[in-house]
């Protein structure tokens, strides 16, 4: 089993933190207009009921990098092919595994 090297946890960790960084800007510039009032809090409470869940993928995804599981199917174990994690960093699973819980969902 081939594992992503530690060049390749850093770049996927700073996609996640751009995301991130998307995320929050979005839902900062739902804030209505207040000149010199803008904490975080109301950021968070700002967000969305769908940011908020990207969030906790991002977050997610940030901790399986510092475990050193990231870009590991979390059902069958093996290695989320790079492709998949450029295009969606955040994945948890496999294509394959994928496929089969959107099966098992509908
Ligand atoms: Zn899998």
């Amino acid at each position: 089993m081939s594992y992503l090297t530690e060049e390749q946890l850093t770049h996927f960790r700073d996609l996640l933190e751009r995301q991130e960084a998307t995320i929050r800007f979005r839902a900062r510039l739902t804030i209505p207009a207040e000149p010199d009032d803008c904490d975080v809090t109301e950021v968070d409470d700002a967000l969305g009921n769908k940011e908020f869940a990207e969030l906790a993928d991002i977050e997610a995804a940030k901790l399986r990098i510092s475990q050193r599981q990231y870009g590991l199917c979390s059902e069958c174990g093996c290695t989320i092919a790079e492709a998949r994690l450029e295009a969606y960093p955040i994945a948890k699973r496999c294509t394959h595994c994928q496929r089969l819980h959107e099966q098992h969902r509908q």
